[in-house]
């Protein structure tokens, strides 16, 4: 059976790495991902505040299939026909499969206006946006002694964004010095009750000011640089897969991660809407879905793409009980919560930051 993975997502890299299991059991496997790099979202924000380099925080996915004799296609795609089981790709290339896996992610619900001249505007995705605004700040700190900056949506990526951009402008003590955290709810991150308290306190003794409450177009925020953090969307492309879609867009997949439209097709992360229950988008579900793939991958090739039941190897996803929720909230300091169990300050961001490393670290080494 040759088995695509689409995508080098947090599930995926997963599979990458456990790739020769695929070959042992006569498989053949193919990544098709833009790029070679899958840059870690949960450290993404860290990258701002120079706690991590680049080379921290991306995944070497291309190098995890090579490792596993899996094919590596350094290309996007654009389109699929399942009945013909075939994949276009930008280059114009195609790509047929057995069976299809689809880690696609999620991009920003609303795109970088053009008409601000004058103004640098950076979406929360793709995370190496980071590192451009990372530059940009920089060189705003070298050639006119500061900047203005304005985050507008302030859930988890807005929050941690501003905080950690705030963290960056005061290590060079610029004259302009300014972060605006916009939002259209009240509070950041949807946050309640102490958590909201304590990370309201740390954005002013930081000296973001947040604006809750307030829904306002790029137009009309002030500031030199403008950050668009107002949502994830699935991506778009998934439009010309003709594949049974959630109202958002996203891959309408059943309990054991196929597709509603084919046993061919199966779809995680960002990029699924898993019918039993909608989760958030949050890469603590992509990962918990790593080991559910692998083994249901495993069970339909065994099939020949077939139907697999219950019972067949193959494992239904479990969303019940909270996860842990994490900010890197800058200046060393963080928040770590999981159902009514809260932990915040510096003791949080080391907890938050050991995870993700033990996390990279798995893949990296
Ligand atoms: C700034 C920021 C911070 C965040 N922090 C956290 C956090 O701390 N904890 C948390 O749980 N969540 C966090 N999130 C949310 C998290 O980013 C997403 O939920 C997570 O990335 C989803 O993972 P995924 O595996 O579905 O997709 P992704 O990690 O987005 O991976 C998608 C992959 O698909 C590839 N791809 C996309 N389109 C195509 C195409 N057409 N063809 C081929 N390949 C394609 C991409 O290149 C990428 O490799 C954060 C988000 C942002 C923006």
């Amino acid at each position: 059976m040759h088995i695509v993975l689409a995508g080098a997502g947090h599930t995926h890299i997963e599979l990458l790495r456990r790739g020769s299991e695929f070959r042992r059991a006569g498989h053949a496997l193919t990544l098709i991902s833009p790029e070679p790099y899958h840059a870690y979202s949960g450290m993404g924000p860290g990258l701002l505040s120079g706690i991590y380099s680049e080379v921290d925080i991306v995944l070497p996915a291309a190098a995890l299939a090579r490792r596993a004799g899996a094919r590596y296609i350094p290309d996007r795609i654009v389109s699929c026909d399942t009945s013909a089981r075939v994949l276009t790709l930008a280059s114009g290339a195609v790509c047929d499969y057995d069976l299809l896996s689809l880690n696609l992610g999620s991009e920003s619900m609303d795109k970088r206006p053009d008409d601000l001249p004058g103004r640098r505007v950076y979406t929360a995705k793709p995370i190496r946006e980071l590192s451009a605004l990372r530059v940009e700040i920089e060189r705003c700190c070298r050639d006119h002694d500061g900047c203005e900056i304005s985050v507008i949506g302030a859930g988890a990526a807005g929050l941690e964004i501003a905080a950690n951009a705030k963290e960056l402008l005061s290590n060079f003590r610029p004259q302009r010095s300014v972060v605006n955290l916009f939002s259209s709810n009240a509070a950041p991150a949807g946050l309640t009750g102490g958590r909201r308290e304590y990370v309201e306190r740390h954005l002013a003794r930081i000296a973001v000011a947040f604006f809750g409450g307030m829904k306002v177009p790029p137009a009309e925020v002030p500031g030199d640089i403008i950050v668009i953090a107002t949502g994830l969307q699935p991506p778009q492309v998934l439009r010309n897969f003709d594949l049974a879609l959630a109202p958002d867009g996203s891959v309408l997949v059943d309990r054991y991660l196929r597709s509603r439209s084919t046993n061919r097709v199966f779809a995680v992360g960002d990029c699924a809407y898993f019918e039993e229950q909608p989760l958030d988008r949050v890469g603590v579900y992509a990962v918990r879905q790593q080991s559910v793939l692998m083994a249901n991958l495993m069970a339909a090739a065994k099939r020949g793409g077939t139907q697999v039941e219950a019972g067949s190897g193959t494992i239904p996803f479990s969303a019940t009980g909270p996860y842990l929720a994490g900010f890197n909230l800058g200046y060393g300091c963080g928040l770590l919560y999981k159902g009514s169990w809260t932990l915040s300050g510096r003791p949080a961001f080391v907890v938050k930051d050991r995870i993700d490393r033990a996390f990279m670290r798995r893949y990296q080494k």
